[in-house]
């Protein structure tokens, strides 16, 4: 689909209208690695995108920084005290308004002046502002993977009533977002397709013997060999249960069963994901590990705009590896398969306890080694019903939280309750 410059085709629920001059756009977690790297690609294209709207949790430094540059309409604050020193701050500064909780963030996401919404919370808190978004059939700029693996039925049912685009921002399955077939739609399709490829990089514990991973501390644990990213992601890459949640994520973005998704180990991060088709032939996405290109893909899409990252250099690389995960020194990846194989709200426990596991971790409370025993102790504790509603898998995500905690207190630690950034 090609679209003059400007002017890109928008969702609505009557079908695609065209959107002339700059369009508007909420930043969830603003502050975070991937809200940062949206602002920077979005101020790269002043003539086609507008901040907006930004949103944090508590920190305030740095969204009063990211308001006085892009004076964006709304800020939303999730804690009030956080909110109030904000509001203080920017006062005769700039006229952005200053909204808090959990009301102010489904305000931004859904309002009617927003045409895309990023969607770059960390965890379970993003789920309800997600929701939002794509009920209101917003183009949805997906990071939060955790909404996704929590409430990927209602989510996906939310998107095609109101009409939402999903543009997946996770990189690979951006990258199996450009290379599937399109459908008539313009959405990707599944047409020839035999088998996804997601890679993995291994994370920064590939190589290390069980024994030494056990030992890991949270610094290693978020010294990812190519990524720069956020601690809780960090950890998850280290645990390999980023890859096992990116399979249940890529499962509901793409319609595919587990069995026909493959994950293979390649230390580079270079190749992003590929898709096999029934001919022999396999697509994948290449480029240097830089959000800002999958960031700029679903903020440009169908158009290509540029991000600011280094272009590849094939030679200086020279050399790219693949060997399949290894799930007994990496038990994250095989819970979570488990998880997307038992299916209703399995998945949501899973995150759940994940969740506490690492947030615990990253305080000193428990050891690597035990965050997936609190995970698996959790799943077999907490029952897998239907998720019919939000309000179904919210009980559930609390349920499991309950009882990660608890073993987390029989790990011989204490979770951290305000967490850890
Ligand atoms: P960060 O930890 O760097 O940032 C998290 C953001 O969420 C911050 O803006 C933080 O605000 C905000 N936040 C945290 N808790 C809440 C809450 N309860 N309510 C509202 N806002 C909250 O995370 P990342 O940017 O690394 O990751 C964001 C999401 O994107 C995750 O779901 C991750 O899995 C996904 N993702 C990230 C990638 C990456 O490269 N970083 C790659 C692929 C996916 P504050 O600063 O105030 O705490
Ligand atoms: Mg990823």
């Amino acid at each position: 689909m090609q679209c003059s410059p400007g002017i890109c085709p928008r969702p609505s629920a009557g079908g695609l209208v065209a959107v002339a001059g700059v369009q508007q756009v909420a930043v969830l977690g603003s502050t975070g690695s991937i809200g940062v790297s949206t602002l920077d690609v979005i101020a790269r294209h002043p003539q086609q995108f507008r901040a907006w709207a930004l949103a944090a949790n508590r920190s305030v430094d740095t969204p009063a920084a990211q308001c006085r540059e892009f004076q964006p309409r709304y800020a939303v604050m999730m804690d009030p005290d956080a909110a109030d020193t904000l509001r203080a701050v920017l006062a005769g500064e700039c006229d952005t308004e200053v909204l808090a909780g959990p009301e102010g963030l489904q305000q931004v996401a859904s309002h009617a002046e927003v045409d895309a919404v990023m969607a770059a919370i960390v965890g379970a808190a993003g789920l309800p502002s997600t929701l939002a978004a794509a009920e209101a059939g917003k183009r949805l700029l997906l990071a939060n993977k955790e909404s996704l693996v929590m409430a990927g039925h209602l989510l996906m049912a939310a998107a095609r009533k109101a009409g939402a685009v999903i543009l997946p921002i996770d990189s690979e399955h951006n990258a199996i977002f450009q290379c599937l077939p399109a459908a008539q739609s313009g959405a990707p399709g599944l047409e020839g397709v035999s088998k996804i490829l997601l890679t993995a990089s291994g994370g920064p514990f590939r190589s290390w013997s069980a024994d030494a991973i056990a030992a890991a501390t949270p610094a290693q644990a978020c010294a990812h060999p190519n990524w720069s990213m956020g601690r809780k992601i960090s950890v998850d890459s280290a645990t390999l249960m980023n890859k096992g949640l990116e399979l249940i994520e890529a499962c509901w973005l793409f319609d595919v069963a587990p069995s026909r998704v493959e994950i293979v180990v390649h230390p580079e991060s270079i190749v992003h994901s590929l898709v096999q088709y029934v001919d022999g032939s396999v697509l994948a996405q290449l480029g240097n590990p830089d959000m800002r290109t999958p960031i700029a893909y679903g903020l440009g899409w169908p158009q290509r705009i540029d991000a600011g990252v280094a272009p590849l250099d094939l030679v200086a690389l020279s050399r790219l590896h693949f060997e399949a995960p290894d799930e007994t020194r990496f038990p994250c990846l095989r819970l979570a398969r488990e998880a997307a194989a038992a299916g209703g709200t399995a998945m949501a426990v899973c995150n759940a306890a994940n969740e506490i596991a690492v947030e615990a971790f990253l305080a000193g409370g428990i050891g690597f080694a035990a965050i997936p025993r609190v995970i698996e102790a959790t799943l077999s504790a907490v029952p897998s019903v239907e998720p019919t509603s939000l309000g179904v898998v919210e009980a559930a995500d609390r349920d499991a939280r309950d009882v990660a905690a608890w073993h987390v207190a029989r790990s011989g630690g204490r979770p951290n309750p305000g967490g850890e950034k």
